[in-house]
């Protein structure tokens, strides 16, 4: 497929003036949308930085990349399952701190991992692109909706809505930002994971930084996304930093993005009687992050 490529103003506020901070290295080629990391992944379109408000972002893209993760299948993903539930049963317990019980709508769900535990909390739903991981989910007994954000009109409104590394996949974050506040109760939450481009590990690994993908359209700083938030009528009231949880093993396959780092770390965290050790792992500049909707009247 060829893109066809459109020159985008800041997503978080508005001003066209831009820095290009790292060229394009697709030339042309289509990005890679699947969980899996290959080499291919690094490859980004060009990423610009807005003067004003911070935030990073691909410009030009594509103007319709939703349609790219209809049809992600990716089998790797699952096998990181046991990881994911860990982390997200740390997650919740911040979660319950801001919102014991209610209704929970979880953007971009996959194949359900944080609704299954988010159920034994809330009342949680969630909205995914990929057949794959919708048919996924609802094997599970999940309630999960195939729909875009903007075309998801649920009749009745919610008490939280999440979004685990997520956010920095959206074509409008603005005008998504905003309809999230329409689909949340008086004093709702917005719960999230993304990372920040203004950290210590952005700076010290430049373009080789994990959250430069080609997936990736939106890098924020603490800067742009509170500035996204507070526009569209939200109140921080929790910054953390994510804990990931994950085995070796798993440790071991994100640094085959670092091939001189991964061919000493292999034999170590390969061997038979540490691979399945897990750890918790809190790592500079990914936000975890929870804003309050406030009222405005
Ligand atoms: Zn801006």
């Amino acid at each position: 497929m060829s893109y066809n490529l459109v020159e985008i103003p800041c997503p978080v506020c508005g001003t066209s003036e831009k820095r290009i901070v790292y060229h394009d290295t697709l030339a042309g080629a289509p990005a890679e949308f699947g969980y899996d990391f290959t080499v291919r992944h690094k490859l980004t379109f060009q990423i610009v930085e807005c003067p004003h408000c911070t935030h990073r972002y691909a410009s030009p893209r594509p103007d319709d990349i939703w349609q790219e993760y209809q049809d992600i299948a990716d089998n790797a993903y699952l096998s990181h399952e046991k990881d994911y539930v860990a982390t997200f049963e740390k997650v919740i317990k911040v979660l319950k701190r801001f919102l014991p019980s209610g209704r929970l709508l979880d953007v971009g769900c996959s194949a359900g991992f944080f609704l299954s535990v988010a159920a034994h909390t809330y009342d949680a739903e969630g909205l995914e692109l990929s057949h794959w991981a919708v048919d996924l989910a609802e094997r599970k007994g999940l309630r999960v909706h195939k729909k875009r954000l903007e075309e998801f009109h649920p009749r009745t409104l919610y008490d939280m809505i999440t979004l685990w590394g997520v956010i920095e996949h959206l074509e409008n974050p603005d005008a998504q930002v905003k309809y999230i506040r329409d689909l949340l109760n008086r004093g709702g939450y917005v719960a999230l994971w993304t990372g920040d481009v203004s950290s210590l590990p952005s700076r010290l690994l430049g373009r080789r930084w994990w959250y430069y993908l080609g997936q990736h359209i939106q890098m924020f700083t603490e800067k742009s996304i509170n500035e996204l938030f507070s526009k569209n009528g939200f109140e921080p009231v929790y910054r953390g930093t994510y804990p990931y949880i994950v085995s070796l093993r798993s440790v071991n396959r994100s640094l085959a993005r670092y091939p001189w780092l991964h061919k000493i770390t292999k034999p170590i965290f390969c061997h038979p009687r540490l691979a399945h050790k897990s750890l918790t792992m809190k790592i500079p500049g990914e936000m975890f992050l929870i804003f309050k909707k406030a009222d405005r009247d």
